[in-house]
């Protein structure tokens, strides 16, 4: 599950991470009081005006902007309130915006003093199975460009599960960043608090970028980029509340709802199969055969007629799908059920599936499927073999 970015400063500031403070407001008059809420607890007169959305780069779209009076608070938040906001990020049709975090400015200028920008996340490393800090000096710019241009500015630092952050790490941390005296210990304490927010949470993913050394020396987070673990939410029932739908594919939400394991992908061919390994290898065929995987979709042991009905719904909600392929091994299940299902669904769905639909049933009373199917007189292509299954979507594609 994925935050907002004030949704995952809230989390830092209370394991003690030092942020940015802000106050989210859903329109134009909520972003003026709060603006001069945070002028009474902060003395800022200055505030930046951000786009609350699921997608980075929001800057580089017009979704971060500095408004020096209330007079430019109310107007850009009224601006970026409702816009769809297109970052590199984003799909080109961009994404809405429902609602602004208000923040302080914390870019101001003191007498000798220089504010500076660093890159700090994170994450497990699948490699290795262990939680590592990414970082680099490079801060508040794109780090997969960093990555690609200047490699060597960017830095790791594994943790050993059994013993947590070592406070040696940190202060290497801070080191490699170049920071000294006052700024030096605030990111040592900025990255240890930044740890236990991350290891406490359940995270799979905290990327605060920029991290900001503010004029006066000061560590802090201006953004925040949060995934939670799904499979730990169970031990977080707050964070349920965190869950912005808008944010999230309409199709998948609706699926999971359904309790069918569906992720959204661009191609045109349709898959409906039982089990991930199964889908997983369907997905390749189709690939192989020159064709390419509209979603990847588990509609799980139980393939009834109610089941396969509500998978072909999920499909058809996607106007680029041209072709289904159903690839079910009926082991617990049994074949001749699962083709009365595909049959009994198409019957119900009437004229809606426009799209040829290739089956193939293997397993458990195969044979009597694939007359069930055959004998339909639906436009319901049968098979036997893996690639010929492939074989047939290409051929009703070409
Ligand atoms: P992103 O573009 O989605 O990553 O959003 P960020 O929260 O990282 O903000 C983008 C950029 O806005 C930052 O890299 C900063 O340069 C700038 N920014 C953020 N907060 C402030 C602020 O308080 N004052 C000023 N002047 N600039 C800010
Ligand atoms: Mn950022």
């Amino acid at each position: 599950m994925n935050l907002h970015e004030y949704q995952g400063k809230e989390i830092l500031n209370s394991f003690g991470v030092r942020i940015q403070r802000g106050i989210v407001a859903q329109n134009a008059k909520e972003a003026v009081e709060a603006a001069k809420q945070l002028t009474a607890e902060t003395g800022t007169g200055w505030h930046v005006i951000k786009a609350q959305v699921h997608a980075g780069g929001r800057g580089k779209g017009g979704g971060v902007k500095l408004a020096k009076n209330l007079e430019e608070v109310e107007q850009i938040a009224g601006q970026i309130i409702g816009m769809d906001l297109v970052t590199p990020q984003t799909s080109a049709e961009g994404k809405r915006v429902h609602q602004v975090l208000v923040a302080e400015d914390v870019y101001y200028p003191t007498e000798g003093g220089e504010t500076s920008e660093f890159y700090v996340s994170v994450l497990l490393n699948r490699g290795t199975g262990r939680n590592m800090i990414m970082y680099s000096t490079e801060g508040g710019m794109d780090i997969e460009t960093v990555a690609e241009n200047t490699p060597h500015l960017i830095f790791h630092e594994e943790i050993d599960p059994a013993v947590g952050l070592l406070p040696f790490q940190a202060r290497k941390i801070a080191f490699n960043l170049g920071l000294s005296g006052n700024a030096f210990k605030e990111m040592t304490k900025f990255v240890s608090s930044l740890y236990k927010a991350y290891v406490a949470s359940d995270s799979s993913m905290f990327e605060i970028n920029p991290v900001l050394k503010t004029s006066d020396d000061k560590i802090m987070a201006v953004d925040a980029k949060v995934t939670i673990d799904d499979n730990a939410l169970y031990r977080h029932k707050d964070y349920l509340a965190l869950r912005d739908l808008r944010e999230e594919s309409a199709i998948e939400v609706e699926a999971g709802e359904l309790g069918l394991n569906y992720v959204d992908l661009d191609g045109n061919v349709g898959c409906m199969v039982n089990g991930a390994g199964l889908a997983m290898a369907t997905m390749d065929l189709i690939k192989q055969a020159g064709g390419e995987p509209a979603n990847f979709l588990d509609v799980g042991g139980t393939a009834d007629a109610a089941r396969v009905e509500a998978a072909f719904r999920i499909i058809l909600k996607d106007p680029a799908v041209k072709a289904i392929l159903i690839n079910i091994f009926g082991g617990i299940v049994r074949c001749d059920r699962v083709a009365q299902g595909v049959v009994d669904a198409y019957k119900n769905m009437g004229d809606a599936i426009k799209v040829p639909i290739i089956v193939r049933l293997q397993g458990t009373n195969a044979d009597i499927a694939k007359e069930l199917i055959d004998n339909s007189g639906l436009d319901v292509l049968s098979a036997t073999e893996f690639q010929e299954a492939a074989d047939k979507v290409q051929a009703v594609l070409a």
